[in-house]
């Protein structure tokens, strides 16, 4: 038992199918989170995340497939769990706090059963920082304290796994930042399982163990946020995490011959390919005789995003931390890339597989669809 007195589950969700009328929102879907873990579910609108979330929660019940908390089956053909029987806090978007009661009234609203309510609602006030303001209404809180015991009520009742639907979409840019950090820190200390929604790459990147990424309704791939970041599984996986230098090459093994020269791959590879590489891995030298042109110049203070056009006509753009004086537009440049690239059989990447996501750890090589490792459930 954590200090928190929460014991975290596993969630297993097996070949999970969810449709509204026409309209197939969730279709082969499998996730595994290991207990204690934090995963983000990231994907462009409607491509079904808060349809999983749901599902997993007892709000909808899926067409198909199975869901699993822990060893408790909640969900398949043949049994149903209800939402409050569940054992699953929910946050929602919009917090859902009830406004004609106090902080700590709402926080005590699931404590039904809970012999030492009054324990309970003390140790959720000093986990979200709200001692303070315990008898204050809704109405009185600024967003960040609205989200903060939105979480100490979906926590008070002991949940083993805490579902997050955008949480932070409600917020300002600039409180955004920190919310996400202080949420973060919350549901580390209280060791819950956590599987939270976002469209947002940057904040499933930054708070999540696990980024499953999903895409018409389907999970793409499952990974690390650095490795998917560095390997997306596919083009389209490698653009809706951030920006992204496509270029044709011919793989030979670990390397690839392309307009920048012999390159390192992650992965072994023969024939060819489109290569995938970030802005911030081009480097640029001041290079009189350079193969390629400076055509723009866009500068962000902490760094500046250089856009550069090769002598056949590509465009690649370039990342550059801190003060190039020199690299103006119309400057002639060399460019190099010193670490390995991604690469895909053309023209767009390896197909989705079709017995499921690309699973943590995985080889994510488009060329070793074997190494896809399913969940075994019993
Ligand atoms: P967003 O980020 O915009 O919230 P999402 O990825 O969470 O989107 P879902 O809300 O799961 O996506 O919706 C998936 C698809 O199912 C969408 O096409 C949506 O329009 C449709 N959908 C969701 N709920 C319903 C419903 N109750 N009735 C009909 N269609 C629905």
């Amino acid at each position: 038992m954590t200090p928190l007195s929460l014991q975290p589950v596993s969630v297993h969700c097996v070949d999970l199918a969810k449709s509204y009328g026409p309209v197939q929102a969730v279709r082969d879907v499998h996730l595994d989170v290991a207990a204690g873990q934090f995963l983000a579910l990231l994907g462009p609108s409607g491509c079904g995340k808060t349809t999983v979330l749901r599902c997993i929660g007892g709000f909808e019940a899926p067409d198909e497939g199975r869901i699993q908390l822990g060893a408790r089956t909640v969900a398949s053909a043949a049994t149903w769990i209800p939402p409050e029987q569940r054992h699953v806090g929910m946050v929602f978007q919009e917090y859902a706090l009830f406004p004609h009661l106090s902080v700590e009234e709402n926080i005590a609203f699931g404590l039904t059963r809970e012999t030492q309510r009054e324990e309970r609602i003390h140790d959720m006030l000093r986990l979200v920082g709200l001692e303070g303001v315990r008898h204050r209404m809704p109405h009185e809180l600024s967003g960040g304290q609205q989200q903060r015991v939105a979480l100490a009520r979906a926590l008070a009742p002991r949940p083993g796994v805490v579902l997050l639907d955008e949480p932070f979409s409600n917020l300002d840019a600039a409180l955004r930042g920190r919310v996400r950090q202080e949420v973060r820190d919350i549901l580390r200390r209280a060791g819950v399982t956590v599987l939270f929604v976002t469209h947002d790459q940057e904040e499933a990147l930054s708070l999540a163990d696990q980024v499953a990424v999903m895409m018409e309704g389907r999970i793409i791939q499952v990974d690390r946020p650095e490795r998917l970041y560095r390997r997306p599984a596919t083009h389209q996986v490698a653009t809706f995490l951030g920006e992204a230098n496509f270029l044709p090459g011919k793989a030979k093994g670990r390397n690839v011959e392309c307009a920048l020269g012999t390159l390192d791959l992650h992965d072994e590879l023969v024939g060819e390919v489109e290569l995938m590489f970030r802005p911030e891995d081009l480097l640029l030298s001041d290079q009189d005789d350079g193969s390629a042109e400076i055509v723009d110049r866009t500068y962000f203070g902490h760094d500046q995003l250089l856009t550069v056009r090769l002598d056949s006509g590509t465009i690649l753009r370039s990342r550059l931390v801190g003060c190039c004086r020199g690299l103006q537009p119309g400057r002639r440049v060399g460019l190099r890339i010193d670490t390995p690239v991604m690469a895909y059989p053309t023209p767009y990447g390896c197909p989705v597989p079709a017995q499921g996501p690309i699973q943590p750890g995985a080889d994510t090589s488009p060329v070793a669809p074997k190494s896809v490792r399913r969940p075994h459930l019993s």
